[in-house]
């Protein structure tokens, strides 16, 4: 079964592992792995760190 993929150069879409229209190796345009929580971590992570700065100042 064949996977929709996404070239992260053009951003055009095509089943094939390599890009038609500039080559590059394309990547699956639906991660198998989709986790908000890195996403909030991250910026909890950085939200603590300014308040830090700031309590610092
Ligand atoms: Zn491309």
């Amino acid at each position: 079964m064949r996977h929709i993929h996404t070239c992260p150069h053009c951003h055009s879409y095509t089943l094939e592992d390599s890009c038609p229209q500039c080559t590059q190796q394309t990547i699956l345009a639906r991660p198998p792995k989709y986790s908000p929580e890195d996403k909030y971590g991250e910026y909890r992570r950085k939200a603590k760190e300014l308040s830090h700065e700031h309590m610092e100042n």
